[in-house]
């Protein structure tokens, strides 16, 4: 057990989970949340061990250490940049460990922001959703300050079951980027399986047995097939999120010069046929379908035949609405 006090910045669906496995361990917390409801409802489960800051300024300026787990790129720069916000607490030594899942640039950008204040910084997305948060089962994809990375084991073993150094800031990034690409086209040949079964006369049960029992059986079919077939989408992981990370994936992709059909094609789904994939999946907000599937399909069929002027198009015609 530990004395530390550490801070801990967004008590989100993940970060609730993160930050209850930290005091778990004995660790002290000092926390900010936009809402405040969420800050209060978290002190009350542990109203000894949770000191709730003014802001996210407050929480840098009063530890050594602060996790930061926001939503989305935007919430994040608001969050770092706001009056009160992350940057405005950092000074020499404070070290901030970034564990949403942003693009590799979000990611570089933060790190240099931290970093010209003096402080410290570590990118640390997760691998794991809110039953692995809070059950401290989640997997570090870390980047940036090696020996922040080594001094804080004990914090990332409370909240993981395993943690990597990949290097450079925007390393574990795109680990966690190319992570949720396979799992999101996972997710997509998932759903269109259960619909096709479904809407072919076949037993959508029996195929979750008969996957089960195949090279193909996996823990998330096995945790989301019986959700799906009892019309549970209460979201684990948002569906934004999930088209966040796809957006992501095929833009670094891109930034790679390689075209990623299998990635591209259910990022285009989420957008143009929610109607289809959303009853199978878990699903929050999506953002609206803005064009056709035809069309979107055929900018979709250029990207992915390489670099060219299509690729270009297409990226731009991915950009998701703002939600928050
Ligand atoms: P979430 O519950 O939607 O939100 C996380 C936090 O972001 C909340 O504290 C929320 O504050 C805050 N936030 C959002 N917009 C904000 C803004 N404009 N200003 C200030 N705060 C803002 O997200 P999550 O599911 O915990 O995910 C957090 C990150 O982990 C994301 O990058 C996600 O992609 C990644 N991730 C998620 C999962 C998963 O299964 N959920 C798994 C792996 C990685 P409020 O409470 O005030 O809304």
């Amino acid at each position: 057990m530990s004395s530390k006090t550490v801070g801990f910045v967004g008590l989100g669906i993940m970060g609730e989970g993160m930050a209850k496995c930290l005091i778990k361990a004995g660790l002290k917390l000092v926390v900010w949340n936009r809402s405040t409801a969420k800050s209060d409802a978290f002190k009350a489960t542990a109203p000894d061990s949770v000191t709730i800051a003014e802001s996210a300024a407050a929480v840098v300026a009063a530890c050594e250490i602060t996790f930061c787990m926001l939503s989305t790129p935007e919430a994040v720069r608001s969050v770092y940049e706001m009056d009160g916000g992350v940057l405005a607490g950092v000074s020499a030594g404070k070290c901030i460990v970034d564990c949403a899942t942003l693009a590799e640039e979000d990611m570089k950008r933060c790190s240099a922001d931290v970093l010209a204040k003096g402080g410290r910084f570590l990118e640390a997305p997760v691998s794991g959703s809110k039953g692995p948060a809070a059950n401290g089962q989640l997997v570090f994809l870390c980047g940036g300050d090696q020996p922040l990375f080594e001094s804080i084991s004990l914090e990332l073993d409370a909240m993981g079951k395993k943690s990597f150094f990949f290097g450079e800031v925007g390393s574990g990034t795109r680990m966690k980027l190319v992570v949720n690409m396979v799992m999101g086209t996972m997710m997509c040949a998932f759903s269109e399986g259960m619909h096709l079964c479904g809407s072919s006369g076949l037993d959508a049960a029996q195929l979750l047995e008969v996957l089960d029992l195949g090279a193909i059986a996996n823990p998330m079919f096995k945790l989301k097939g019986p959700k799906m077939l009892a019309g549970d989408h209460a979201p684990n992981f948002p569906l934004q999120h999930a088209h966040k990370d796809m957006r992501l994936a095929v833009e670094a992709g891109a930034g790679f010069g390689i075209g990623m059909p299998a990635s591209t094609s259910p990022d285009v789904a989420l957008q143009t046929h929610p109607q289809s994939i959303l009853p199978r999946m878990q699903t929050a907000n999506l953002p609206p379908p803005p064009r056709t599937g035809l069309r979107r399909r055929r900018v979709c069929d250029e990207a992915c035949k390489g670099r060219g002027p299509g690729r270009a198009r297409f990226l731009s015609r991915l950009r998701v609405p703002k939600e928050e």
